[in-house]
């Protein structure tokens, strides 16, 4: 049966390049029948922490990776024995060699002209030692051939391959043999991994060959880059699948696009149901070409998800960004990510008033981390005054102490009569309703944009509309 596996190390948050290509490897594994393993590559102690595993299983699940879908974690430090024995069987075969050569001392032979190690241990037959590394005799000729179900037949040359270290000179085994070993011990068939792991490959497939087992077929999904064409990095972009998640990305928006880099359902659809990918997705139909993470397009996606929901729905998933439960400012410090609490006091928040605007902020919010900038007027004791906004509103501000008055005596207060009032008072100034209506929404909301003004006015009711023009009027 097929067993494909994901192999992220926990070493810091979850990136997107490696949500798809779980992803991926979670629909290859359904549609062959076959098997999901997730493992763990905690073996860089130094840059590993726990809670970054833990940070894994979560970003996993959200995406649609349930733990009862996959078998793991398990975790490759537990598979030390087997990586120390794979480079002792290596050396017993005389396929690895120890060396105690410096990088200084190979860099003073070739005088840098080798980019890789140029053989001096190969036959000094050194014995086991402290800080003697051990390394992996690599063909002087032929080639090795890799069969990738997304590149076809990538061929190197051996003699081209250096002989690359398997174990570090206090014994420990790289990740190039541990990552392989741990293929062998969970029965891997197939490899599907980011491009980046590409020139690994070949020796990895020697190493495979070398321990006389057959190597994976193995499948290099693109590398994922920002609009520069630049691997999305770190540093430079937002890669953290966390970080969309507390933004308000919803996950069925996020696996839905996550699939589309590098690959497409039939028919010029993008936005589909799950089932239509699992269904429809065809490993070797990706594109091998580098895959451009389109954050604004992401955003147009979600928004188009957001707009999917059933009110009741939509109400339900904006709920961590109203009332929480909300992250601490140290916690989110520390994490580098985390929603925002709203500004009004949790008191002040009423569901009621909330479900009466739902529907209007639905339709106009890419993400739902938005929503509360929309709302905020409503459980507030004084709105959040855009300073700017006021200034260019407030040009027209002559006219409040009239809107101020007819909307004292007006006899039913929704959004109809309402705006009939503004268009009334409006033309008594010459003024147009775009403009008689600008500074009683900077004054009331805050700000110049957001939701329909008069329905805002029916919902905030009377008294608190009054209350902030007379303020603004003052
Ligand atoms: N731990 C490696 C990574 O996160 C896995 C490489 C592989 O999938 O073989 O890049």
């Amino acid at each position: 049966t097929v067993r494909v596996r994901f192999a992220p190390s926990p070493t810091g948050m979850f990136h997107v390049g490696g949500a798809r290509s779980a992803l991926q490897n979670a629909v290859f594994a359904k549609q062959q029948g076959g098997v999901f393993v997730l493992r763990i590559e905690d073996t860089d102690a130094a840059r590993n922490r726990p809670e970054w595993t833990e940070g894994i299983l979560s970003a996993l699940e959200w995406i649609g990776i349930a733990r009862d879908t996959y078998e793991g974690p398990l975790f490759q430090s537990s598979y030390h024995a087997e990586h120390t024995k794979a480079a002792q069987q290596l050396f017993d075969a005389g396929r690895a060699y120890y060396c105690d050569c410096t990088r200084d001392d190979v860099q003073a032979r070739t005088e840098n002209k080798f980019s890789g190690y140029d053989g001096f241990c190969r036959d000094r037959g050194l014995a086991a030692g402290e800080g003697r590394a051990l390394r992996f005799r690599t063909p002087d000729e032929g080639v090795t051939k890799v069969v990738d179900l997304i590149r076809g037949e990538p061929t190197f040359e051996n003699k081209l391959i250096e002989d690359f270290v398997i174990a570090r000179g206090d014994g420990s085994p790289v990740f190039l043999l541990a990552n392989v070993v741990d293929d062998m011990t969970m029965g891997i068939t197939h490899v599907i991994r980011a491009e980046e792991h590409l020139p690994n490959t070949p020796k990895q497939q020697l190493l495979w060959e070398a321990l006389g087992k057959t190597p994976p077929v193995w499948a290099h999904v693109p590398v994922v880059v920002n609009e520069k064409r630049q691997k999305l990095s770190k540093r430079r972009d937002k890669v953290a699948l966390e970080m969309y998640r507390d933004e308000g990305y919803l996950a069925a928006a996020m696996r839905n696009y996550l699939m589309l880099l590098g690959w497409a359902p039939s028919g010029d659809r993008e936005i589909v149901p799950w089932s239509v990918i699992e269904d429809e997705f065809r490993l070797d139909e990706v594109n091998p070409s580098p895959a451009f993470f389109d954050e604004k397009k992401l955003r147009a996606f979600n928004g188009e998800y957001i707009r999917a929901l059933s009110v009741p729905e939509f109400t339900e998933a904006c709920t961590p960004w109203l009332t929480g439960p909300f992250p601490t400012e140290e916690e989110r410090a520390e994490r580098g990510y985390g929603i925002t609490p709203p500004p009004w006091s949790p008191d002040a928040y009423d569901p009621a008033v909330f479900a009466q605007v739902a529907e209007l902020v639905q339709t106009r919010i890419a993400v739902l981390s938005e929503v509360p900038s929309y709302v905020d007027f409503l459980f507030l004791d004084e709105p959040l005054l855009d300073e700017a906004s006021w200034a260019k509103a407030s040009k027209d501000a002559g006219i409040l102490p009239d809107v101020i008055a007819a909307l004292r005596d007006l006899s039913s207060w929704d959004a109809e009569s309402l705006k009939n009032t503004l268009v009334t008072v409006g033309e008594a100034h010459g003024l147009k309703l775009g403009k008689a209506q600008a500074p009683v929404r900077v004054a009331v909301t805050g700000r110049s944009v957001g939701l329909p003004l008069f329905e805002s006015l029916e919902v905030l009711g009377r008294e608190r509309t009054l209350r902030r023009l007379e303020a603004a009027a003052a």
